[in-house]
């Protein structure tokens, strides 16, 4: 028998163990770490953010799904691994800390013959001070109980604006190397429909504060579209729909501190400025979850596993070069972690080799760099060929070929909502192939195909929004069917 162990049950990792259990069958065992007992499709907290979907709808216990499934759930955190084992025991291992109720704080060795990470992001507020809603005086969406202390701020705002009072609402990135600013422009715009629904709009001034120099950017370089024989850019775009829908923009900034109803920031010029907020969302930057690794004689070797940034290092190329010497070369393929064979990152948990968009520097030394996203579709691919890479090194051998899933060598497609409702609402829906550009491939369309990116946006791309969550809850909770789903 075989041990798989999973870290993470979130999009890379949920992923990954539904497919290992399907294609391996119950001969070998297949083990999930994590430290929440539900499962959440984080896309759809955005709603939760503004009131329109509650906790309940973007949630469910994972418990019963592994149970149906034979998967053992392991409700920790882990801490640290023991790739080439300890010296009693030479197997590799993993220690967890319970986070279940009644168990709390207790400490167990997993042990494994394949491990995959796939632990998501550290929601790193302490990076700005006064960041964030443990203590900070900002609210966030990326938890499912951050949205809803986030939608019971936004509506004591509204009150206020119903009974006359002007208010300021700012939405966008906490700091310089922020990633997902995706997810900020949707509240964004889901704020600003709530705005109007109430009747309020006029009294409201809606700010999007952001790392990305341009509009559009996202994190990827923004995108080149070519559409009705004209070629567009997501700058255009996104321009365009700021200026329809009212709403100011703060380009390329690094919060640096928020006090209760101020934002501190400096511009990629290096001036400094500050914001007032009546209501403010901003998103903290990402880092690795800070596992720890442990050579068989206890010496610390967490750096040859993971980078600087807490990210578990895989086959990407790593070599500090000048932004114009990146490649789409550069980027992991195979997910595994070099000179531990048996160790794969999947999802948000590997350490890009570089960012996509250009990081930059003020002339005071401070990096506004937004930070590679790795998005839902991305993760799942990736957990997805991890698990089959996984699956024939178990039937055939350790000599099977490893499955690719470079980000340089799929696609992905992002529908933003801008505001939800069956007739009245709106979603940007983009495609971008690949996800990370190749330049010299696509010299001229932004190192994207045009075929395979694309970005409308307009009703339909709400349905297919709404579509996509309930799909994708369905797919989690591994109904029949679930694998004909794609990732
Ligand atoms: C507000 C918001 C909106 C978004 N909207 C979209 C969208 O519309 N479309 C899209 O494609 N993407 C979207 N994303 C991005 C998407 O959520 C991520 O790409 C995706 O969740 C990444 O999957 P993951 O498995 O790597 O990480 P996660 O889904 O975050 O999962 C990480 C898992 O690891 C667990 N974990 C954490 N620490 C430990 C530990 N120490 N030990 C064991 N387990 C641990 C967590 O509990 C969780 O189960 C959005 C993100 C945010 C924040």
């Amino acid at each position: 028998m075989v041990r798989v162990v999973v870290l993470g049950a979130g999009v890379a990792g949920h992923t990954a163990a539904l497919h290992l259990r399907r294609l391996l069958g119950t001969r070998h065992k297949v083990t999930v770490v994590s430290p929440n007992s539900h499962w959440n499709w984080i896309p759809s907290n955005i709603w939760v953010g503004v009131g329109e979907m509650t906790k309940e709808q973007v949630v469910f216990p994972l418990a019963p799904i592994y149970a149906k499934k034979k998967i053992e759930f392991v409700q920790a955190r882990a801490v640290a691994i023991h790739p080439n084992g300890t010296k009693e025991d030479p197997v590799g291992s993993v220690d967890v800390v319970s986070t279940e109720a009644g168990a709390q704080g207790q400490e167990q060795r997993i042990h494994y013959d394949f491990l995959i990470n796939a632990t998501g992001p550290k929601l790193k507020f302490e990076a700005t001070e006064g960041l964030g809603p443990h203590g900070g005086h900002t609210v966030s969406v990326c938890t499912a109980d951050h949205a809803v202390e986030a939608s019971r701020q936004l509506d004591a705002t509204i009150a206020r604006l119903k009974s006359g009072q002007r208010q300021v609402l700012v939405v966008g990135t906490g700091h310089g190397t922020c990633t997902c600013e995706g997810a900020a422009f949707e509240y964004t715009f889901n704020v600003e429909h709530q705005l109007r629904e109430a009747g309020v709009r006029d009294k409201a001034q809606l700010i999007y504060l952001t790392n990305e120099a341009q509009l559009g950017d996202f994190g990827v370089d923004g995108m080149a579209f070519k559409q009705k024989g004209f070629e567009q850019s997501s700058r255009m775009w996104t321009e365009s729909l700021f200026t329809e829908r009212g709403v100011h923009s703060i380009l390329g900034a690094h919060v640096s501190k928020i006090e209760p109803d101020t934002i501190h920031y400096e511009t990629l010029d290096g001036k400094t400025w500050t914001q007032h907020f009546d209501f403010a969302m901003l998103l903290p930057p990402f880092g690795g979850v800070g596992l720890k690794a442990y050579d068989h004689d206890g010496s610390d070797i967490t750096d040859q596993l993971f980078a600087p940034s807490g990210f578990m290092k895989v086959d990407a190329d790593y070599t500090a070069k000048p932004y114009e010497e990146w490649t789409a070369a550069d980027w992991p393929k195979t997910y595994e972690v070099p000179g531990f064979p048996r160790i794969f990152a999947a999802g948000i948990a590997f350490a890009p080799p570089h960012q996509i968009s250009r990081p930059r520097k003020t002339p005071n030394g401070t990096m506004i760099a937004p930070s590679p996203p790795r998005t839902g579709m991305p993760s799942g691919m990736i957990g997805k060929s991890v698990a089959q890479t996984i699956v024939d090194r178990i039937k055939r051998g350790p000599g099977a070929p490893a499955h690719e899933a470079s980000m340089a060598r799929i696609g992905a497609a992002c529908v933003a909502s801008s505001g939800t409702g069956m007739l009245k609402g709106s979603a940007a829906a983009m495609t971008m192939f690949p996800v990370v550009p190749n330049y010299q491939k696509y010299p001229d369309s932004h190192g994207r195909n045009f075929n395979g990116t694309r970005g409308d946006i307009g009703l339909y791309g709400h349905w297919v929004k709404l579509m996509l969550h309930y799909l994708f809850i369905y797919k989690a909770k591994a109904l029949p069917g679930w694998q004909l789903i794609p990732e």
